[in-house]
């Protein structure tokens, strides 16, 4: 723990895959003197503490904020509001709250009404994760070379502000400021659509009676495998990001339902000129993002040759 750590106190509600990642990476750059959390779960508290990750473990979420002088949510969406009436008792004026929820107008609905006078909320999303849950599965490396989205509004203090920025800076993320209501609907054609159809289309090849399960298994190199890895993501987690960004993902699926149909026609009428078109464009996409450092454009997505089935 460095002299110079930012924070005296951070407190963690929701030590799982990001929250023991924050804590782990605190630690590791020397972000925080004393790092405690609060969970629901006695087996992820007790694993917390066994794997060092954090000082001190809780139950009630206002032992944990008492003193802190940043409070971290990182709990599953459909949590704050429970949360943030249940640490209220512990908060002081002048302590920051941040979080790393996935969207990030309805945790402003959800933990504003229960923070008292003098406390900041400055949400913030890094852009980073596994499809892993719980304390065991977090590593100090996750953020590194990731964006992290902070959403504040007017009323956040610009010196809280740039300690947060910093704060996630230093885990080597690259850090981007962003309004609420853009940062939701940014994610929903980014993450949160791309995440339903994968669990969509995993969901039907499972239902196909005509396919076995062991032939769906046996030929998934075929593109299904990596819709399963985003398939094997947290349901809880998943469940609350489309309930709580139901209006981006609606108008995003508006817009792709239509392009899908656009597609079923062309292939109905033999139209090999826009399927090829479309096909070119989204190549470029994936140049771009590669280029963007966001992906690696060894083939087969870097997998070892023995993986490969
Ligand atoms: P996780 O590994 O399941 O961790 C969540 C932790 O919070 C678990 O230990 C859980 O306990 C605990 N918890 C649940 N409800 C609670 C409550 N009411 N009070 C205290 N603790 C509670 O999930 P995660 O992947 O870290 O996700 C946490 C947040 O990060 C979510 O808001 C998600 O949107 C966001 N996020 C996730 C990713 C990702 O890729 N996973 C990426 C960016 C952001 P139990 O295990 O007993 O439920």
């Amino acid at each position: 723990m460095g002299a110079d750590a930012l924070f005296k106190r951070l407190a963690i509600i929701g030590i799982g895959l990001i929250g023991s990642s924050v804590a782990r990476a605190a630690r590791q750059f020397g972000q925080a003197e004393r790092i405690v959390c609060a969970d629901l779960s006695p087996e992820n508290r007790a694993e917390a503490l066994r794997l060092g990750v954090v000082d001190e473990a809780f139950a009630d979420p206002a032992d944990a904020v008492r003193g802190a002088d940043l409070v971290l949510l990182s709990i599953p969406l459909g949590a704050y509001g429970a949360v943030g009436q249940a640490m209220a008792p512990g908060l002081t004026a002048g302590t920051l709250i941040t979080d790393v929820g996935s969207c990030k107008q309805s945790v402003l609905r959800d933990l504003a009404p229960h923070l008292p006078p003098g406390v900041s909320f400055i949400p913030g999303h890094p852009v980073a994760g596994t499809e892993h849950s719980g304390p065991a599965a977090g590593f100090a490396e996750l953020f590194r070379g990731r964006w992290c989205i902070l959403t504040p509004t007017d009323e956040a203090p610009a010196d809280k502000l740039e300690s947060l920025r910093a704060f996630w800076a230093a885990f080597g993320s690259k850090v981007e400021m962003m309004d609420a209501r853009h940062h939701d609907m940014v994610l929903a054609i980014t993450s949160h659509v791309p995440h339903l159809i994968a669990y969509n289309i995993v969901g039907t090849a499972d239902d196909l009676q005509a396919v076995t399960q062991s032939e769906v298994i046996k030929y998934s190199a075929g593109g299904f495998r990596d819709f399963t890895r985003i398939a094997a993501s947290d349901p809880t987690m998943w469940r609350d990001v489309f309930l709580n960004n139901k209006e981006a993902v609606l108008e995003m699926l508006q817009r792709f339902t239509e392009d899908l149909t656009a597609l079923q026609r062309a292939i109905r009428w033999d139209d090999g000129d826009t399927l090829f078109k479309l096909f070119s464009r989204t190549r470029t996409i994936r140049r771009a993002i590669i280029d963007a450092g966001q992906e690696t454009a060894a083939p087969d997505f870097g997998r070892d040759k023995a993986d490969k089935a």
